[in-house]
Order: C-alpha cells, then structure tokens, then sequence
C-alpha cells in the first residue's frame, strides 16, 4: 500500500507568530513514523516554515505559475519555490477553481510544469453540492482528471485529493462511504486510463472537514490514502490526524 499522506492547508491564514508556534507544536509532536507530512502556509512565509519545520516535514505551496520567470505580477514560480527547498505545490483547489476562474486545463498545464520543474504536486479534484445531488460526481471528477492525464504521463509524483466541494470548511464531512466510493472509482479510472502501476501507487487523498474525531474511521477506508486538512491543521488536533492509522 502506498505511504500515508497528510497534508494541511493552511489557507490564507496565519501570522509570522503564529505559524512559529504552529510549528514548535509540529515539531514536538509525536508524528507517526509511516505517515508523510507535508504544510502548505501561505506563500510569504514558506521560506520560514521550511526553515523552522523538520526535515522529515514537506512543506507545500498552495499554488504556483505555469513559468519559471517573467512578467506575471502576483505569481510563482516552480523554480522559486525550488530556491526556497520547496518540494510540494498544491494546485487546482477549489478555491482557486471557483474563486480565482480557475480552468481544467490551466490547472492542467500548472500541473505538468510544477512536475517538470522537479516540485511535487497535489492535485485537487472534487464535485460541487449541486453536481452531486444531480448525480454528476463521477463525470466532474473524471473531467477534472482527463484534463490532467492529457498532460502528463508519470504520476509518480502526484498526490489526487478528492475534495468534493460541498465538504470543504462546512462541518459537513463525506461519510467513509461516500469517500470510499469516490476513491476507489478514481484507483479504477487511473487503472483504465494510465496504468495499473499508476492505479497501485498513487496516493489518493481526502479533504472537507476532516478533523481528530472522524479521521481514523476514514482512513479505514481501502482506497483513503490520506487527508488534505484545511481548519483542523492550524489546530493542535492536527498530531492526531497524522497520527490516525496508529
Ligand atoms: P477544511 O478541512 O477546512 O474543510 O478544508 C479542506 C480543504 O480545503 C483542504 O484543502
């Protein structure tokens, strides 16, 4: 089975102290050994979590520009992030797709240059409220793949998180069920549309409300892989999620 992976998404939250002391937490804690961490503060301070966090510790950023330089006021690129010891980005989170007119295909070409810049990615893919209750959720997650798998053909360094939209900061958690379902159908369709090395290996994450006390019965689940925590990671209870297959 592919190693546990937990990642949090601090958002656009936190200050120079505040991560500080987030950190401090962190890095006291007792992490399990066969689980992978990875945070994702803001973009101005990723230079201070990769200095502050362990080693074993990745540090994410939330986003990242398809170049390595140039006139694109507000962006970042992979190389920079490189420059930092940056080893992650977290690209096409819903945020990002709804707030910011994020496409398919834009994200899909973030994807692929962060992963021929050398910077690992976490790809986020997830249905809205009303595409579930009209029964789109295998098609939106599908689209949002395809997208994806058009331009790239190693997934090794991809993490899927499934976070279906409906799910995110709203208290409203997908049941095991409703998690198991949806990622085994992502293994499957990696299995039909890549490969089945692909299928075995990649990691497939779940993010929306996860936080210490529904963890461990979601990472139960066969084809959980992991978590991508958004307002439980800038809590102490953040140690208890990574910790929530011992
Ligand atoms: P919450 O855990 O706050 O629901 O956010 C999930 C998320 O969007 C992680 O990327």
């Amino acid at each position: 089975a592919p190693r546990f992976f937990v990642g949090g998404n601090f958002k656009m939250n936190g200050t120079q102290t505040f991560l500080r002391n987030l950190i401090d937490n962190l890095n006291a804690g007792q992490l399990d050994e066969n689980a992978e961490v990875v945070i994702a503060p803001p973009a101005l301070y990723l230079d201070q979590c990769r200095k502050q966090a362990r080693k074993e510790i990745g540090v994410a950023a939330q986003n990242a520009f398809n170049a390595s330089s140039g006139a694109y006021t507000g962006e970042i690129s992979p190389e920079q992030l490189k420059d930092l010891g940056i080893e992650w980005v977290i690209l096409g989170h819903s945020e990002r797709r709804e707030i910011f007119k994020e496409s398919d295909e834009f994200v899909a070409a973030k994807v692929a240059f962060a992963l021929k810049s050398g910077i690992k990615v976490i790809a986020c893919i997830g249905e809205k409220l009303n595409e579930r209750e009209s029964g789109q959720t295998f098609e939106v997650v599908t689209r949002q793949l395809q997208a994806i798998a058009k331009e790239i053909n190693d997934w090794t360094n991809v993490v899927i998180a499934y976070e279906p939209v409906w799910a995110i900061g709203t208290g409203k958690v997908a049941t095991p069920q409703q998690a198991q379902e949806v990622h085994e159908y992502i293994r499957k369709w990696l299995r039909e549309n890549v490969s089945e090395a692909t299928a075995e290996q990649t990691r497939i994450i779940y993010g929306g409300s996860v936080n210490a006390s529904n963890a461990a019965e979601l990472a139960k689940q066969k084809d959980v892989d992991g978590f991508l925590v958004g307002g439980a990671s800038l809590k102490p209870e953040f140690v208890n999620i990574v910790n929530a297959r011992i």
